[in-house]
């Protein structure tokens, strides 16, 4: 990996092969719990693109796509605990399966605002895969179908997860020396 991230990291949490591994059997347990359907797979921008795009190809059911993008951090690593939606769904969502695909759960209130808002919607089914949970750090109960890893309570980034708008694009998962903070 580039120098530049070898500068800035402390610990890789999870190495790519690692990762690969686990949405190979996410995709597999979704392929399986959903035979003879077509899933409909909501992305929650920007962070879960890369573990949506990774998980698409392992999925042997019909599918399709959408993406919503909310805000509830800005750049900084503390949630502001107001979610916005920045950019929402364009295709209805009535009567299909949905599953909402995000990078990260921490304290769980941008999951279970968007769980909310989507069963209004009145989707058949509706499920949640989350690649990373904090669970030490939830303050809003959410359900979670499907989850990659937990981890400890520590700000990550990488496979899709940003500082800054940075790190999205490195493939393995690590934390920041404290210093990239200050
Ligand atoms: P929650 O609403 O569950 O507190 O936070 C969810 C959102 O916060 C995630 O979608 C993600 O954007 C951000 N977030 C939470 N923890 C981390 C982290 O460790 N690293 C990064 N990069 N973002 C995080």
């Amino acid at each position: 990996m580039a120098d530049y991230v070898e500068e800035v990291r402390q610990e890789i949490l999870l190495p790519a092969e690692t990762i690969q591994a686990r949405v190979t059997e996410l995709g597999r347990q979704i392929s399986s719990d959903y035979r003879g359907r077509h899933v409909f797979l909501v992305g929650v921008l920007k962070g879960a693109w890369v573990f949506l795009a990774d998980l698409a190809r392992n999925l042997t059911v019909p599918a399709s796509f959408d993406f919503m993008s909310v805000s509830s951090y800005g750049s900084a690593t503390k949630t502001s605990g107001v979610v916005q939606i920045l950019k929402d769904l364009e295709e209805s969502i009535e009567g299909r399966d949905v599953i909402i695909v995000e990078d990260i759960v921490d304290t769980g209130l941008t999951l279970s605002y968007l769980v909310s808002l989507l069963q209004t919607r009145k989707p058949a089914s509706l499920r949640v895969c989350v690649l990373l949970d904090k669970s030490s750090r939830r303050t809003t109960a959410v359900p979670l179908d499907y989850v990659g890893f937990e981890i400890p309570d520590a700000f990550v980034v990488g496979y899709g997860l940003d500082y800054s708008g940075r790190y999205r694009n490195v493939p393995y998962i690590f934390t920041l020396r404290p210093e990239v903070y200050s």
